[in-house]
């Protein structure tokens, strides 16, 4: 008896080649492991990259497109040391992730929350400000959610404050963080920056 094979569905992969940054990477994977393997956060991840990138070849574009493994890679850059054919790991992860956010689809809402948060101060005052940044993140959640995260958090907080690693504030906005000199310059590059790769601040 014959049996029947199922082709790989080919139109994704060619999506992925021809609108992720160093999309055509996933190519020169030989599937060794070592990027899963090294990672961090392998524990976090349900594939990890390199079955991320067999499911690109797979044609499954739902799993990969909400996977939340694509917007959880830190650039720690240990994957792209180690891989013995130096595909560019992380150019992938986050082009997936910013590939996915182009196309309304948020594969991680916390994430995505804190990329706007890091974003809204850097564009604002151009820094990130310590003590702004957590707070206005954890208000995303909402101001119960906000309060019992806040008390949670509060030894690290009073540690932080004592090692002078923080600047007190009443809460976000009060007192307002400082803006860096020549905000104006900064706003303009990060407008421009912003127009060439729409959706890339989240
Ligand atoms: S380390 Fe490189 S070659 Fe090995 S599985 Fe990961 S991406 Fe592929
Ligand atoms: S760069 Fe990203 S995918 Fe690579 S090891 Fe670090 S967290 Fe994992």
């Amino acid at each position: 008896m014959v049996m029947a094979t199922k082709a790989y569905d080919k139109s994704f992969r060619e999506e992925v080649y021809k609108n992720v940054d160093s999309g055509e990477d996933v190519k020169l994977c030989m599937q060794c492991g070592v990027c899963g393997i090294t990672c961090p956060l392998r524990d976090k991840m349900t594939h990890g990259p390199r079955q991320i990138w067999s499911l690109i070849r797979a044609g499954k574009r739902d799993e990969v497109m909400d996977s939340p493994d694509i917007m959880l890679c830190t650039s720690c850059y240990t994957c792209k040391v180690r891989c013995p054919r130096g595909v560019k790991v992380i150019d992938i992860m986050h082009g997936l992730a910013h590939y996915a956010l182009e196309q309304g689809i948020v594969p991680r809402a916390e994430t995505a929350k804190f990329g706007k948060v890091f974003w809204d101060s850097i564009y604002k005052t151009g820094r990130v400000d310590e003590t702004e940044v957590p707070m206005r993140y954890t208000l995303t959640a909402g101001p119960i959610h906000g309060l019992f995260n806040t008390l949670e958090m509060m030894d690290i907080g009073r540690a932080l404050l004592s090692h002078k690693r923080m600047k007190f504030k009443l809460g976000p906005g009060i007192p307002p963080s400082k803006k860096i000199k020549g905000i104006k310059g900064l706003k303009k590059m990060l407008d421009k920056a912003q127009a060439m790769s729409p959706g890339k601040e989240g």
